[in-house]
């Protein structure tokens, strides 16, 4: 790497030459405020908070797209022009901004409301004049856009475009009047939005928020006739410490599982069991389609956001997918059948709440078929920052929380269930089984590492017991539209393919908690919060779906074999092609 020295603030150092003043900053210890910018992917050096003052230059200049090439260039990061300049700009963004912090759910975590502490912004109402009022976009069931809130920065829409390739949101309109929307001013729901959250975990203010649904769990554990069952799914147990101020990556099971019974649950439930449970059926399915000339490659169904893309843009591939719910539906399927008809309970009273890292689950809730006791299988999904606020509201001391046991019959998840949390971990787990079905005996080596890593797309080729099998695993859909494409005009044949809607798959969901920018620029979220998981797999008593003994219990008590009619009935689903644009 060359090397180039330069001179910030008076003091002298050697950085990484073409490097960004905001990279070269951060490398030496010294950080620069950003707003707009996210690293590749909007880079447009357009918010103006990252100026700062180069010798030489004739007006300050954004830190975040200016490259150091000179050898001596000298830089000051918080100069008094500097400062002035960067606190006009919060003063005139304030200008037009809706300030409601007392009751703004992003209050406390938005990097606007930081930036404006931080800068000493005591005059609000320095600019105040004419303010558009923004009707507040509440059309999806996952999301809520108030423009009153937003600065503007165009990170939703970058994350749109760029990471998902769905872009629905962009700029409309010009000067004072522009705002965030949708083509011709359509709602959100009129538009092929696959509810993916991204938007809403890269936005600094509380523009986007996801749809909150806590008061309606609250009111259900205050109801005397609901029996309320909670699960959580597998990377939950990474990410919720984050709202809580404990490190990234950290595994929190015990401590989630304390708090939702302090919460009031009836009973907590584990994801990965129904994790294991997809896999059951996923593999069957896989197994089946290739042994009897099933439609290939097979597609994996569990990530909500994806399934929603393939339905408006590869409508042609939705028989790919797998027939199976998610792990999600297949709980709250379980829960309202199976532990219903064990605990002599009527389904209508049974209150299913899941706790997800994803917003597009909360679409998913309202699917059709997804009823398997003719009752909606889950009543409520919430995000991980949704139960952190719950718990944030109970009073409840997280970090303090002694760690306790899931509870049984649905409370016991492998390491198999528990990667499902990774882009990867889907495939990983069905070859785990789909080894031991076709073979006899289960793999040498349960770690396949091909499949793992934050790649956007993996390739690998596996001979299973004489059967060439080859998989390729991706994440965010503007990487599932490049391999779908590639699928469809034949350059790329695959047998089994594992998507998962958001980049990084489920621990970086749009559900998940947010961070800001000075930490999402420099560190790869996905990458710690995978680990983790991967170390939880590698800590299990259990790793392979097949082996989970109440897996074996209830298809010896209940559905009899994987894919049998009646786990085809309650555990699968069916899929619709939708428009583009609904007028
Ligand atoms: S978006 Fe931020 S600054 Fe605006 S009201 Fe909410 S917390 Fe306050
Ligand atoms: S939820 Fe996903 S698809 Fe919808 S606007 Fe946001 S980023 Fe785009
Ligand atoms: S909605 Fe949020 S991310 Fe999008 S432009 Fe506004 S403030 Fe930025």
């Amino acid at each position: 790497m060359e090397m180039i020295n330069v001179i910030i603030d008076g003091h002298s150092y050697s950085v990484k030459k073409g490097a960004t003043i905001l990279e070269a900053c951060k490398s030496v210890g010294i950080e620069i405020p950003t707003l707009c910018y996210l690293k590749e992917i909007n880079e447009i050096g357009a918010c103006r908070l990252c100026v700062v003052e180069v010798k030489g230059a004739r007006s300050l200049v954004a830190a975040c797209v200016y490259p150091i090439d000179r050898e001596g260039t000298e830089i000051l990061t918080h100069s008094p022009a500097v400062q002035a300049s960067r606190k006009a700009t919060l003063e005139l963004l304030l200008s037009q901004h809706d300030k409601k912090c007392l009751s703004c759910v992003k209050s406390g975590d938005c990097e606007f409301q930081k930036l404006c502490r931080d800068y000493g912004v005591e005059d609000e109402h320095k600019y105040d004049g004419e303010t558009p009022v923004y009707d507040i976009d509440t059309s999806m069931p996952h999301l809520i856009r108030d423009n009153n809130k937003c600065v503007l920065c165009r990170r939703c829409v970058a994350a749109c475009d760029k990471n998902q390739e769905v872009a629905v949101i962009g700029a409309n309109e010009r000067g004072f009047k522009t705002h965030i929307g949708q083509a011709f001013e359509l709602n959100l729901n009129n538009v092929a939005c696959i509810g993916c959250g991204q938007c809403i975990t890269v936005c600094p203010t509380g523009a986007l928020m996801e749809r909150d649904d806590t008061e309606k769990v609250w009111a259900a554990l205050a109801d005397p006739t609901k029996h309320v069952v909670v699960h959580a799914a597998p990377s939950i147990r990474v990410t919720l410490g984050e709202c809580f101020d404990m490190p990234i990556g950290s595994v929190v099971t015990g401590k989630m599982v304390a708090a939702l019974r302090r919460l009031g649950f009836a009973k907590v439930f584990d994801t990965n069991f129904t994790a294991d449970l997809t896999i059951m059926e996923e593999a069957h399915e896989l197994i089946e389609r290739v042994k009897n000339g099933g439609k290939l490659p097979m597609i994996t169904s569990c990530s909500p956001g994806w399934v929603k893309f393939c339905e408006h843009y590869f409508p042609d591939m939705i028989d790919n997918m797998s027939s199976c719910k998610s792990p999600q539906q297949m709980m709250g399927a379980v829960i309202k059948t199976y532990y219903a008809e064990k605990m002599g309970l009527d389904p209508k009273d049974i209150f299913v709440v899941s706790v997800m890292p994803c917003t597009a689950k909360k679409f998913e809730i309202g699917r059709d078929d997804q009823a398997a006791a003719g009752v909606p299988d889950t009543d409520v999904a919430i995000t991980t920052r949704e139960l952190a606020r719950m718990i944030k509201r109970a009073g409840i001391n997280f970090t303090a929380l002694p760690d306790e046991e899931f509870d049984s019959p649905m409370g016991l998840g492998s390491g198999a269930g528990t990667i499902f949390g990774a882009t990867g971990g889907v495939m990983e787990a069905a070859l785990r089984t789909a080894v031991y079905w076709l073979t006899g005996s289960n793999p040498e080596k349960v770690e396949f590492e091909e499949v793992r890593g934050t790649a956007g797309i993996k390739e690998a080729t596996y001979n299973v017991a004489g059967v060439e099998v080859k998989v390729a695993v991706c994440s965010g859909t503007a990487n599932a539209k490049k391999l779908l494409n590639m699928v469809r005009s034949g350059e790329k044949d695959y047998t089994f393919i594992e998507i998962m809607g958001c980049p990084g798959g489920c621990v970086n969901g749009g559900g998940q908690p947010t961070q800001p920018a000075s930490v999402r620029n420099f560190v790869d979220l996905k990458a710690l919060r995978a680990a983790a998981l991967y170390e939880d797999d590698k800590n299990l008593p259990v790793r392979l779906s097949h082996e989970n003994e109440d897996i074996k219990t209830i298809y010896k008590e209940y559905f009899g074999e994987p894919g049998s009619h009646k786990a085809h009935e309650y555990l699968h689903t069916s899929y619709v092609a939708r428009p583009k644009v609904q007028y």
